[in-house]
C-alpha cells in the first residue's frame, strides 16, 4: 500500500468530453499544490467548504489552460479526512489530463483505482462496507439498488454488526482470562448465558444471509425465466412487456445468441428475463419442447412465468408440464394466454380451470392475451407483489455484497462449532479459538480488524480511479 501522506489527484468525473470535469486532489499538500498553480485568490488562506474563481495557470511559461472554479476543504471534515480541494473545469479531456500532469509536475501524483475512498476508510471516516456502498451508489442504475446502497452508506448494517461483535468479544475475554487461571479450574464465562449468546446472534444472523437473495436481485436485477409450450407465446408476451419490437429484433440478429437477457423496470426494481434467445429460437424447433433447456432457464431464475395457450391446453396439460418442468409455487406464476381466442371464456370455465390448478397448490395464476395486450397491467402487479413479499420476512438491514454473505456465512459457522463444543464439554481454549475465529469474520465485513491486505486490494481494485 501507498504512503497516506503524499497527495493525490486524478479526474473524479466521467472519462470523455462532458460540460464539466472535476479534478479531485488530496493530501497533506493539496491546498499549496493547488494554490501553486491557481491564479485568483490565495488558495493557502481561504476558509475551509469555500469555492473561488480564477484560472489554472503553467507558471514556468504564465499559459493560461482553463478558467476554472476550485473548492477547498480542510481536514477532517471532508470526503477523504484529508485536505482535499476540487477543481471544476471545462470537460475537455485536454485541459483534464493538462491540468493534472501540471499538479503533478508541482508535487503531487496520480491517484490509484479508489485510492480516495481507500483513504477514507484508512482515515477513519466510513467503514469498508460504507467504502463498497460509495462503489454500489457510483454503480447503481435502478431506483432499488440506489436505495440499498444509499442505506448500507449510512451505515445501519455495521452498527448491527458492532452491537453483535461488542457482545462476543466480552465473552472471549472472559475464557481467555479462565485460560490465564487454567491451574485453578476457574469459571468466569457462564456457559449456559454464552450458549443463550450464541444462539442470540445466529437467530441475528440469519435473516441477514437470507436477505442476500432478495438485496443480490434488487441490487442485479430478479432473474426470471419465461417458458412454456412453443406457440404459446412466450417471445410476443416478451415483446408486449417489454414495448419495443424493433430492439428485439436487432438484439436477435448478433452472434451471441444464448446470452441475451432483456431488462423490464417497474416500480425501480429490474426483472431480467433470462435466455431470451433461447424463447426465440423455439419457432424452429415445433416438436421439440425444450424441457431441458427450460430447467436450465428456471434453475438460474428467482421467478418462472410459465406459458400456456388457454384455448387448446386443459388445466390438467398445465400440471403435466409443472410437473415436469418441477416447478415450484412460490416461484411460478402460471400465466394463461390467448383468452382472446378461447371459445370458452366463461367465468365459469375459468373459475373451474383456476380451481383444478389451484387444487395443485399453484396460486399465482393469470389470464392475458399477449397479442390484445389484454391482462398484462395484471400480470405486472404479480410480478411487484412477488417482490413485496420477499420483503415481509425481512429486517430492516439487507445484505447486497456477496463477500458480507460469505463472511456471514463463515460467522454462523463457526458459532454452531463453538456452541456444539460447548456443549460436549470441550476446553475453554477450543471454545474461544472458535469465537475468535467468529469475531474475525464479523470483523472482515467492516474492516474493524486488522484486514488482510489482500481483501482491501480486492475491494478498492474495484473502483476506478478519482472514487
Ligand atoms: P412462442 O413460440 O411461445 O414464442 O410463441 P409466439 O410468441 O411466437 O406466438 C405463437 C403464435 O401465437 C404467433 O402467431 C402469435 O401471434 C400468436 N399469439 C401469441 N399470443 C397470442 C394471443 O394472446 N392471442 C392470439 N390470438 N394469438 C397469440
Amino acid at each position: 500500500m501507498t504512503s497516506t501522506t503524499d497527495t493525490i489527484c486524478a479526474t473524479a468525473t466521467a472519462s470523455g468530453t462532458g460540460a464539466l470535469g472535476i479534478i479531485r486532489v488530496s493530501g497533506t499538500n493539496a491546498i499549496p499544490i493547488v494554490a501553486t498553480v491557481f491564479k485568483g485568490i490565495d488558495l493557502t488562506s481561504v476558509a475551509s467548504h469555500t469555492v473561488h474563481y480564477g484560472f489554472i495557470i503553467n507558471k514556468e511559461n504564465q499559459e493560461s489552460i482553463d478558467e476554472v472554479m476550485v473548492s477547498v476543504f480542510k481536514a477532517p471534515k471532508t470526503f477523504t479526512a484529508e485536505d482535499l480541494v476540487e477543481i471544476s473545469c471545462h470537460g475537455s479531456p485536454y485541459i483534464q489530463q493538462e491540468i493534472t500532469s501540471l499538479l503533478c509536475e508541482n508535487g503531487a501524483r496520480l491517484a490509484q483505482a479508489g485510492e480516495f475512498t481507500q483513504r477514507a476508510f484508512l482515515n477513519g471516516r466510513i467503514d469498508l462496507t460504507q467504502a463498497e456502498a460509495v462503489s454500489d451508489l457510483i454503480a447503481a442504475e435502478s431506483k432499488a439498488s440506489h436505495e440499498l446502497a444509499l442505506s448500507q452508506l449510512r451505515g445501519g448494517f455495521s452498527s448491527d454488526l458492532k452491537k453483535m461483535r461488542e457482545q462476543l468479544i466480552h465473552f472471549v475475554a472472559l475464557l481467555e482470562l479462565e485460560l490465564d487461571f487454567s491451574e485453578e479450574d476457574v469459571e468466569f464465562a457462564n456457559r449456559q448465558e454464552l450458549i443463550a449468546l450464541i444462539d442470540e446472534i445466529v437467530l441475528q444472523i440469519k435473516p441477514l444471509i437470507a436477505s442476500f437473495q432478495y438485496g443480490n436481485a434488487l441490487k442485479t436485477g430478479i432473474p426470471i425465466a419465461i417458458v412454456g409450450k412453443p406457440n404459446a407465446g412466450k417471445s410476443t408476451l416478451l415483446n408486449t412487456l417489454l414495448n419495443e419490437e424493433r430492439a428485439i429484433v436487432s438484439s436477435i440478429a448478433g452472434t451471441t445468441r444464448d446470452t441475451i437477457e432483456e431488462k423490464l423496470n417497474l416500480n425501480g426494481v429490474d426483472f431480467r428475463f433470462i435466455d431470451t434467445a433461447g424463447i426465440r429460437e423455439s419457432v424452429d424447433e415445433i416438436e421439440v419442447i425444450g424441457i431441458e433447456k427450460s430447467k436450465k432457464a428456471i434453475e438460474q431464475s428467482q421467478l418462472t412465468l410459465y406459458l400456456s395457450d388457454f384455448s387448446t391446453m386443459k388445466a390438467e396439460d398445465v400440471i403435466e408440464d409443472v410437473k415436469q418442468l418441477n416447478l415450484e409455487p412460490e416461484k411460478t406464476i402460471l400465466v394463461c394466454n390467448k383468452i382472446d381466442l378461447s371459445s370458452e371464456r366463461t367465468t365459469e370455465h375459468i373459475t373451474n380451470y383456476k380451481a383444478v390448478l389451484q387444487n395443485f397448490g399453484f396460486h399465482n395464476l393469470v389470464f392475458i392475451s399477449a397479442k390484445k395486450n389484454d391482462g398484462i397491467d395484471n400480470l405486472k402487479d404479480f410480478l411487484s407483489n412477488y417482490v413485496e413479499k420477499l420483503k415481509l420476512n425481512l429486517g430492516n438491514t439487507i445484505v447486497v455484497n456477496q463477500r458480507h454473505w460469505n463472511e456471514l456465512k463463515d460467522t454462523q459457522k463457526a458459532l454452531c462449532t463453538g456452541k456444539e463444543s460447548l456443549q460436549s464439554g470441550i476446553s475453554g481454549e477450543l471454545i474461544a479459538f472458535h469465537l475468535r475465529n467468529a469475531l474475525k469474520h464479523l470483523g472482515n465485513i467492516t474492516g474493524e480488524i486488522d484486514i488482510d491486505k489482500d481483501i482491501l486490494g480486492t475491494i478498492f481494485g474495484k473502483f476506478c480511479i478519482g472514487k
